[in-house]
């Protein structure tokens, strides 16, 4: 095996101080979103309609989330964890504004690493004769709120001896991001394994009362840090997903969740009224949520998409062409983005994509560090995550938090891509 440090920019990068609040500050707000979503069968049901006869992956889901449902649900505690992202758009007169990418329901990842990076960028400050500027980089523990969230979570489930399930990925490329959340349950005295979809295919089972077994331990809570993306599953992996949503152990996240964070959801959400109708008496909510807004599009067969599909082949360079997958790289841009409408207008394939404004910001120089890869200054462009995590129990949310952020560089040239997928590196921000 081959252990690479995680990479990151040598310097931390600008922030505008009153975007970052402003992310904190709709944080909860989107917890509560996602969590009234995932309880809502009809809206999921409606607006995933013309997404699940095209996208194979998003039907499937679609499909377990019905059949547990229909059997009623064993879990009665709700764990989410999730990270909003975003971007600053630079308007026309030059003041930047805070726009979502998209909100992750599932395996949000970095807040274990990112941990870790205030420290570094606060190091190399330091070396470069600036102890004044180091001492203003903020404090960031993502990995503790998470686990804060998990532990709750636990604790409601209710039995001492249950352990807590990570479900990991095949090759485990991403385990010291991992194993920071890992470390601070263990610190609490929660027991934690580590287990691939196959294992719980061979090993895992569920008693009379739907009670989630690995090999004879009890399993309190499964947090996902797989399953997000069609080369997860093979016939055997659906079956154990399939096993662990009909059990009572608590899913991070559940079925429902994970299809609240799909990128049809987040375009069906940006309608006149959705908001409002998910969010019944919270006006000032959905007025901090649509504030972070871009425009988003549907491509459903029909009149709208007809337009809308004229529109982007029209000017493809103001838009971005999103199909329904996580992970990074699966966006068009551009020409490419064009030449896919084109083919793709005139058949119902194109409603399993959504389309996006570009966010277009400013770039800022830097210097981007990866193993084996030449050091030179960049242009880049940033990105902000805030971590969310929420607990429910019954009808009752017990936990509601934003537990820290993450800043993701990458140079212009990349259109696309996160840190797993080796475009994006670990930044810190630095708040202007
Ligand atoms: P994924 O689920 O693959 O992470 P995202 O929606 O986050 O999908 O898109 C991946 C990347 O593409 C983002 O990290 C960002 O760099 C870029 N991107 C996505 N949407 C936009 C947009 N509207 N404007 C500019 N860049 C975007
Ligand atoms: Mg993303």
């Amino acid at each position: 095996q081959v252990v690479n440090y995680a990479p990151f920019t040598l310097l931390p990068s600008a922030v505008p101080s009153a975007l970052f609040e402003q992310a904190y500050a709709v944080q909860q707000d989107f917890n509560l979103l996602v969590d009234a979503i995932s309880q809502n069968k009809e809206f999921l049901e409606h607006t995933l309609a013309s997404t699940i006869k095209v996208d194979d992956f998003t039907a499937r889901l679609f499909r377990i989330h019905l059949q547990v449902l229909e059997e009623g649900l064993a879990q009665s505690v709700f764990l989410g964890i999730n990270r909003s992202d975003y971007m600053f758009d630079c308007g026309v007169d030059g003041t930047p504004a805070l726009k979502q990418i998209e909100i992750n329901t599932i395996a949000a990842s970095f807040g274990g690493l990112t941990s870790r990076t205030a420290a570094v960028h606060g190091q190399v400050l330091k070396v470069l004769g600036k102890s004044k500027e180091a001492s203003h980089l903020l404090p960031n523990n993502p990995s503790k709120g998470l686990a804060l969230g998990i532990a709750k979570a636990w604790e409601l489930y209710g039995s001492q001896s249950a352990v807590v399930m990570f479900l990991v990925e095949e090759v485990q490329r991403n385990i010291f991001d991992q194993r920071c959340v890992e470390n601070e349950l263990w610190n609490r005295n929660i027991r934690v394994i580590r287990k691939r979809f196959r294992d719980v295919f061979d090993k895992g089972s569920l008693d009379d009362a739907k009670r989630l077994y690995m090999d004879g331990q009890e399993v309190a809570v499964v947090y996902y840090r797989e399953g997000y993306v069609p080369k997860n599953y093979d016939q055997q992996n659906w079956e154990a997903r399939l096993l662990l949503e009909r059990s009572r152990a608590v899913k991070c996240p559940d079925i429902a969740t994970q299809l609240a964070g799909t990128k049809k959801v987040q375009q069906e959400l940006s309608r006149p009224g959705t908001l409002e109708r998910l969010l019944p008496g919270r006006a000032e909510a959905v007025a901090r949520i649509r504030a972070t807004f871009a425009g988003l599009y549907s491509l459903d067969v029909g009149e709208e998409g007809d337009k809308i599909a004229a529109m982007a082949i029209a000017d493809p360079d103001r838009f971005v062409l999103k199909p329904q997958r996580e992970g990074g790289g699966n966006n068009l841009y551009g020409e490419e983005l064009r030449q896919v409408l084109e083919k793709i207008k005139d058949s119902p394939e194109r409603t399993s994509y959504i389309l996006m404004d570009k966010i277009k910001p400013q770039p800022a120089m830097n210097y981007l560090l990866r193993a084996y890869s030449p050091l030179q200054v960049s242009e880049c462009i940033s990105e902000l995550g805030i971590f969310g995590v929420y607990v429910r129990q019954g009808k009752e949310m017990v936990m509601n938090k934003a537990a820290g952020h993450l800043l993701r560089t990458k140079a212009i040239e990349h259109a696309d891509g996160g840190v797993a997928a080796g475009v994006a590196v670990l930044d810190t921000p630095y708040l202007v």
